[in-house]
């Protein structure tokens, strides 16, 4: 593969961006080498600036569930368009957005949307507080929730791929309102509510973690995080940026049967323009101003073009769910092919899935937490990841990001990719 265009680009970038990227996640910091530059999409395809394409397992880190360019998606894009970009006034596809959501997702009563996943998270959050009167917050390690202030506490994703353990620039004073805890402990969640459970306003968990890779709750996990909310009054927050429409039609909450007080959306809810959304039980949204206190507001939200993108994909998975079932079988085949092919090698590899989504550990460990995660080979997984991307196979660039299926792949693209694993795996 040839890479000089792209190389010449990131020359220019680190100029004027800091670092080359606008976010720090495509850097390709942990994995070495510089990063494609990325000219064109269609479907599970990518192709960079010098020619070389590529099988796309990030999709845009989580939105494109149904591919890039997808017609019915714009169609919808230049239909808005062709009606103007941005009015700062209510719109009809903004209640049909809202509508739709709330019939996917029955705990979203109701919902206001921002511009990112970050934006929904630090708002939901606001409006839990401004709801219970309490300050504190129960978050777990190795969950990202986009980069609001007080959640950048034992942050997983970009931060755990650099190395970075709590953000500089955070106030101390914010970060003392969050309690980092360990994933799927029961124990651990039990114990603060019994020290502190009065004063803790909100518990925000993603449902199955994607930014430490791909890591399921254990059965009773989400149970119990319900329980104690309940008891004490704290508000169960979901952070379903990443996980809502993909893992199940009405996300990982209908796929484990367990119901939040709110949710937080993004990523897939876009179509790949910038969308948020936060939402939940009609008495605590109500919070929210102009109905009540909490302030939250956007210049762009509810954005025409963003809005018609968002709501062209969540009608097209309304009335395709066999999506679902169709990324189900596609990611067991590739788990298990390349489960197999690490075996076959002797290569210590940990296997974890839920639906589309996936992370191959490069550890003989389980992981179900933060300290199984980061118990990975690194230095191997950038081995890996290398020889994956030269033999045209996009995988994140970091051992800590989940990787994506669309519905734009096929059964011979898995098998190339397992096929592709296999040689990669034989020559590390
Ligand atoms: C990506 C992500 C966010 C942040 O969303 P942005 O749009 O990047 O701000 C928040 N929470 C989770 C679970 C995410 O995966």
């Amino acid at each position: 593969m040839k890479h000089s265009q792209s190389r010449q680009l990131f020359r220019r970038a680190q100029e004027r961006i800091p670092g080359g990227v606008n976010s720090p996640a495509r850097a390709f910091k942990s994995v070495g080498g510089d990063p494609p530059f990325i000219a064109r999409a269609e479907g599970a395809r990518l192709w960079d600036v010098d020619g070389n394409e590529y099988l796309d397992y990030v999709g845009s880190w989580g939105p494109m569930l149904l591919g890039h360019r997808h017609p019915a998606v714009i169609a919808a894009l230049e239909e808005a368009l062709a009606g103007g970009t941005s009015f700062g006034a209510p719109t009809e596809r903004e209640v049909e957005m809202a509508e739709t959501i709330a019939a996917l997702v029955p705990s979203i009563e109701t919902v206001r949307l921002v511009n990112s996943g970050t934006e929904a998270t630090m708002s939901a959050l606001r409006v839990a507080r401004g709801f219970t009167g309490r300050e504190l917050a129960i978050k777990f390690e190795g969950n990202y929730h986009g980069h609001v202030d007080s959640l950048l506490v034992k942050a997983g994703s970009g931060l755990a791929t650099l190395g970075i353990s709590d953000s500089a620039g955070v106030p101390a004073g914010f970060a003392a309102t969050t309690i980092p805890l360990p994933y799927n402990s029961v124990a651990a969640v039990e114990r603060a509510f019994r020290g502190q459970g009065e004063k803790i306003a909100a518990v925000i968990v993603e449902p199955v973690v994607g930014n430490m890779g791909c890591v399921p709750p254990q059965p009773g996990f989400l149970e119990a995080l319900r329980a104690f909310c309940s008891q004490y009054g704290a508000v169960l927050i979901f952070d379903e940026v990443m996980t809502g429409f993909r893992v199940a039609l009405g996300g990982a909450q209908e796929r484990f049967g367990v119901t939040p007080d709110m949710t937080t959306l993004g990523k897939v809810i876009g179509g790949g323009l910038p969308v948020g959304a936060f939402g939940g039980r009609r008495e605590i949204m109500a919070a929210a101003a102009p109905l009540g206190p909490v302030y939250q507001a956007g210049t762009l939200s509810g954005n025409p073009a963003a809005v018609a993108a968002g709501l062209a994909t969540l009608r097209l998975l309304r009335g395709n769910p066999h999506i679902y079932a169709k990324l189900e079988a596609l990611g067991a085949r590739l788990q298990a092919g390349v489960a197999a092919a690490a075996a076959d090698a002797g290569a210590a590899l940990t296997v974890n899935r839920v639906g589309s989504m996936i992370t191959f550990f490069f550890t003989g460990r389980d992981v179900c937490d933060w300290s199984g995660a980061s118990s990975s080979d690194t230095q191997k997984f950038a081995q890996f990841f290398r020889r994956m991307l030269e033999s045209g196979i996009y995988l994140p660039c970091s051992q800590f990001e989940a990787a994506f299926l669309c519905a734009a792949m096929t059964q011979e693209d898995i098998d190339r990719t397992v096929a592709c694993a296999r040689r990669a795996f034989a020559d590390m």
